[in-house]
């Protein structure tokens, strides 16, 4: 694969997070990329790598499994699962993953917690919260996730950093900002001393300034650092 347009995209996308943090009037670095990599091959994820990029995105476990496998001299990545968790897959999320960022159902919150291996840290995940009143992409209600949030604090392998969001697609930038607000707003009702919940990943390529001036924290964009997806 051509990946020479990797550096330059990967820079671009980099102006526009520091605009907006900027604008948000944030401390610089207070957003962090994730490069969702899913659908494109290694050598990809090698050229963003090679421009310093260090989190990816993946949602499909077989496929990032075996880019892992073919990536596994990249010490310094950190792999967020950003798809949609299957049970039958808990115990390879567990082993190979940093972060899980979808997590809403509490039966894979306890099976994740049991297969995270002993000799890693506690697995990082944030809790998806349904927003825009969508079912179509999960997420708990947001009457619920104080339910959900005391039952994962409880598990052992795991450690709640915080809430994600994927609304659905507005035009203008204040209709963006309405859920990425309510999720902030949701957080800083939840978060306690002990549980500051101080991640907020929200945001993709059409709404990161919406998401950054509402508090997002990490943003998770993939066509516009990579290109189309060559494997879709
Ligand atoms: C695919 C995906 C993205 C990135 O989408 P792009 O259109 O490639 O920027 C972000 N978040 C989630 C949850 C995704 O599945």
């Amino acid at each position: 694969m051509n990946t020479h347009h990797i550096p330059h995209q990967h820079q671009h996308i980099l102006a526009r997070i520091r605009a907006a943090t900027e604008r948000a009037a944030r401390p610089d670095g207070a957003v962090t990329l994730i490069a969702v990599s899913k659908k494109q091959p290694a050598d990809a994820i090698r050229a963003a790598y090679a421009a310093g990029q260090r989190a990816f995105g993946e949602s499909y476990v077989q496929e990032a499994l075996d880019k892992q496998a073919q990536l596994a001299d990249l010490t310094e990545i950190d792999w967020h699962f950003i798809g949609r968790i299957q049970a039958n897959k808990t115990r390879q999320l567990a082993a190979h993953f940093d972060w899980i960022h979808g997590l809403a159902d509490i039966a894979h919150a306890r099976r994740l917690s049991e297969q995270r291996p002993a000799k890693r840290p506690p697995l990082n995940v944030c809790l998806q919260v349904n927003l825009s009143g969508e079912t179509r992409k999960g997420g708990v209600m947001p009457e619920a996730v104080g339910a959900l949030l005391a039952e994962c604090r409880m598990l052992p392998g795991l450690r709640v950093r915080g809430l994600m969001t994927l609304p659905a697609p507005a035009e203008d930038e204040a209709e963006q900002r309405r859920p990425f607000r309510a999720l902030r707003d949701l957080r800083d009702r939840l978060a306690t001393p002990d549980c500051p919940l101080d991640v907020l990943s929200m945001g993709m390529s059409d709404d990161l300034e919406a998401a950054i001036l509402e508090g997002a924290t990490c943003v998770r964009i993939g066509t516009a650092v990579f290109g189309a997806r060559p494997l879709d």
